[in-house]
């Protein structure tokens, strides 16, 4: 997918800070942080949101979880906690449509729902 900002990441065809990558999954700085610590995780196989996942991506997509806890550990943060989302489609303000989950932590964070 050649117009995609997170596959050219993977590609590593414009600069980003990757923690990790993979033949799977790769871990990277979130450009503009909402918390002291900010990645995303992302799958390297380019799949637009949940909603375009189909069954052979449970796997990889299960991978997210693993390199965002791989991360939270190296980070420090796994003890003290940290939030992992994954926005989908217009009304969760998804704006890259290549999944990826969020892993926000570094501090005491509101609850989410309220
Ligand atoms: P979402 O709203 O869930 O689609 O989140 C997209 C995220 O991608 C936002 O938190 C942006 O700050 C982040 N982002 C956008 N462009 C870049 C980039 N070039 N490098 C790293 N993160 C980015
Ligand atoms: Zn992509």
């Amino acid at each position: 997918m050649t117009d995609c900002l997170f596959c050219k990441i993977i590609q590593k065809e414009i600069p980003s800070e990757i923690l990790f990558q993979d033949e799977s999954i790769t871990v990277f700085k979130d450009i503009n942080p909402a918390a002291p610590v900010h990645l995303l995780v992302i799958p390297n196989k380019h799949i637009p949101s949940v909603r375009e996942m189909g069954t052979e991506d449970e796997a990889v997509l299960g991978k997210l979880f693993s390199g965002a806890k791989a991360a939270a550990e190296d980070l420090g943060i796994s003890e003290s906690g940290y939030r992992l989302i994954v926005n989908n489609g217009p009304d969760a303000h998804q704006e890259i449509f290549h999944i990826h989950m969020h892993v926000l932590g570094g501090e005491k964070m509101k609850h989410p729902m309220g």
